[in-house]
C-alpha cells in the first residue's frame, strides 16, 4: 500500500511557518518531492498485474521489458530496474517524458483495458532513469576497444544520437554533423521545455561527447561541407536529418506579417529558455505575449504551440482544426492538457485566407462538416457554404506538419533514392540505402514520426553497421 507523502507536503506548508526561508523550504521541498516521487513510482509499479500477456511491451517500439522493470521498482530494486530499462532504450528518461504513451504502452495496458486506469509506465520509466542519474549509476561511455573504422552521422536528433551511442560503445570513431549550434534535434529546439527539460537532453549530449563522440555543430551539410566529402571521410554515413519543410497555407493575405511557422515559433521560445538573445522574441515577431493567437492544425506540434503561447502570456489562444475532436491526429492527453490550460478549440474550421493590410488581424474561417471516409478511412471535411466568418488574430501560427527537404537536389546526389513523399528510401530493419555504406534513420525515412521510433532506427542501424564491419574484420583476419 502506498504511503501518503503528499499529506506530508501539506504538513510542511501549514505546520512549519518558521521554515519560510527560501533555501530551507527548497531543501525540504526537494526531499519531500523525492520521497513522494519514489512512493508514487512504487505504487504505480506495484499495480502491474504481471499479466503474462504484456501488450504494453509489444506496443512499445523498443519492446522494453516493462513488466520486469515495474516488478523491480515495486520491490525497491531500482538499480536493477535501471539496468533492465536501459538495456533496450538509449534515452529512457526522455521517452518516459514525451512518448505518447496513451497510443503506445499505456494504451495497451490490460488494467487500462479492464477499466481501472493504466499503470503510468512512462512516469515510472522516467523516475527510474532520473534516479540513476542522481545516484551516478549512468555509466560513462567507455568502449572496451578502439576500432579503426569511422562513421559520419548527419543530424544530432534522437536517431543520430542513438546510433552514435551504440557505435561508440562498440569502439567506432563517430563524428556527428549538425547545422544547429546545440545537439539534440527536435529534442532541443522543437519540443518545449515544459514537456522535456533541456538539461535532460544536454546531459545526454555531454555523455556522448565525454565518451569520445565528435560533434561538428553549426555545420550545414550541403553548404558548409558536401555530402560527398563526408562520404569520403568515413567508412559509413548515416543520414538522420529529420523533416523540416513546413507545410504552408495559400489564400489571400497568406504572406502578411504576423503569420509564422510553428518550427520558428517553438525554436525561438526554446532558445530564449536556454538564455540566448532572440531578436524575434524581443521584436514581438515570435512572441505571443498580450496577443490574440490563432494556431492552425490539430497535431502535437499545434498543441505545443498553443501551450507555449499560454505560457508566454497571450491574451487569448485558439486552435483551429478542420475535423472534430474525435478525429484529431494529436494525442488526446495533449489536447486535454491544452484545454485545461485555457486554450479554446474551434473544431470543424479551416482557414480560407487572412484579413489585415500589411499585418494580419484575422483569419477568414470556413466552417466544415465531416463527410464520407477517404482512402485512409477518416471522414473527409466538407465546406458548409455561407457559414464563413473572421476569427480575430494578431499572431497566426501555422502547424500543419512537416515534409522532407529535397536531399538529392540539395546535396547534389541524384542517385540517393527517395520515395514519392521525398523520404529517403532505406531498409526498415537496417536503415541501409541503395548507396553503398550509406544508411538513413528516423523521420527522414519514416516521415514526421516519434522520438521512440527514431531511437529504435538509430539502434538498429548501428547494429547493422557493427555487424557489417565485424564481419569484414573477421574476413581480414583469416
Ligand atoms: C514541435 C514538435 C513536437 C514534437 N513532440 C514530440 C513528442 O512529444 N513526442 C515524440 O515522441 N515525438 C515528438 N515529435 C517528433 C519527434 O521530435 C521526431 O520524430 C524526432 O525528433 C525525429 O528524430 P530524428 O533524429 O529523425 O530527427 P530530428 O530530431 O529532427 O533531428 C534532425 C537533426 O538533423 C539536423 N539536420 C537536418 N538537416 C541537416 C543538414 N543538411 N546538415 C546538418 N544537420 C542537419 C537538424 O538540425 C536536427 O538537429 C515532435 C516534433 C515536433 C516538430
Ligand atoms: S519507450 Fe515509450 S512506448 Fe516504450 S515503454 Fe517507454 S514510454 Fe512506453
Amino acid at each position: 500500500m502506498a504511503k501518503q507523502p503528499m499529506l506530508k507536503f501539506v504538513t510542511v506548508e501549514r505546520d512549519m511557518p518558521e521554515k519560510r526561508d527560501a533555501t530551507v523550504r527548497k531543501d525540504d521541498f526537494n526531499e519531500i518531492y523525492a520521497e513522494f516521487a519514489k512512493a508514487k513510482a512504487e505504487e504505480q509499479a506495484s499495480r502491474c498485474s504481471q499479466c503474462g500477456v504484456p501488450y504494453c511491451q509489444s506496443h512499445c517500439p523498443l519492446h522494453n521489458n516493462i513488466p520486469d522493470w515495474l516488478n523491480l521498482t515495486a520491490t525497491g530494486r531500482l538499480k536493477e530496474a535501471y539496468a533492465v530499462s536501459q538495456a533496450t532504450n538509449t534515452f529512457p528518461e526522455i521517452c518516459g517524458r514525451i512518448c505518447p504513451q496513451d497510443r503506445l504502452c499505456e494504451g495497451n495496458c490490460v488494467i487500462e483495458q479492464s477499466g481501472h486506469g493504466t499503470v503510468t509506465i512512462g512516469s515510472v520509466e522516467k523516475y527510474i532513469t532520473d534516479t540513476a542519474w542522481e545516484n551516478g549509476w549512468v555509466e560513462a561511455l567507455a568502449p572496451s576497444e578502439e576500432r579503426g573504422e569511422s562513421v559520419g552521422i548527419i543530424g544530432a536528433g534522437p536517431g543520430g544520437l542513438a546510433a552514435a551511442d551504440r557505435l561508440r560503445r562498440a569502439g567506432f570513431q563517430v563524428t556527428i554533423y549538425d547545422r544547429y549550434d546545440r545537439a539534440g534535434g527536435l529534442l532541443t529546439y522543437g519540443i518545449p521545455g515544459f514537456k522535456l527539460e533541456k538539461d535532460v537532453v544536454m546531459r545526454r549530449n555531454q555523455l556522448l561527447e565525454d565518451g569520445g563522440v565528435t560533434f561538428k555543430l553549426n555545420c550545414n551539410v550541403g553548404d558548409d561541407i558536401s555530402f560527398q566529402e563526408i562520404r569520403d571521410a568515413h567508412d559509413a554515413v548515416i543520414i538522420a536529418t529529420g523533416v523540416y519543410k513546413s507545410r504552408d497555407l495559400q489564400g489571400p493575405g497568406a504572406g502578411a506579417e504576423g503569420i509564422v511557422k510553428a518550427i520558428d515559433y517553438l525554436t525561438a521560445s526554446n532558445r530564449l529558455n536556454f538564455g540566448d538573445t532572440v531578436p524575434e522574441i524581443e521584436s514581438g515577431e515570435l512572441n505571443a505575449e498580450g496577443k490574440k493567437v490563432v494556431v492552425i492544425g490539430g497535431g502535437d506540434t499545434a498543441m505545443d504551440c498553443v501551450r507555449t503561447a499560454i505560457r508566454q502570456g497571450a491574451e487569448s489562444v485558439k486552435c483551429l482544426y478542420r475535423r472534430d475532436k474525435a478525429n484529431m491526429p494529436g494525442s488526446q492527453r495533449e489536447t486535454q492538457n491544452a484545454e485545461e490550460e485555457g486554450v479554446e478549440f474551434v473544431w470543424l474550421s479551416a482557414p480560407k485566407g487572412f484579413t489585415g493590410s500589411d499585418k494580419v488581424d484575422g483569419v477568414m474561417v470556413q466552417k466544415m462538416r465531416l463527410g464520407q471516409p477517404d482512402a485512409s478511412g477518416r471522414q473527409s471535411p466538407e465546406v458548409i457554404e455561407g457559414a464563413d466568418y473572421v476569427e480575430e488574430a494578431d499572431l497566426v501560427i501555422k502547424a500543419l506538419g512537416f515534409e522532407p527537404e529535397d536531399l538529392p537536389t540539395l546535396w547534389g546526389q541524384p542517385e540517393l533514392e527517395v520515395t514519392r513523399w521525398g523520404t529517403v528510401k532505406a531498409q526498415f530493419t537496417t536503415g541501409a540505402t541503395d548507396l553503398d555504406g550509406v544508411y538513413a534513420v528516423g523521420d527522414i525515412v519514416r516521415g514526421a514520426s516519434l522520438v521512440v521510433w527514431a531511437i529504435k532506427d538509430g539502434r538498429d542501424c548501428a547494429d547493422a553497421i557493427i555487424e557489417r564491419f565485424g564481419d569484414q574484420r573477421a574476413v581480414a583476419a583469416e
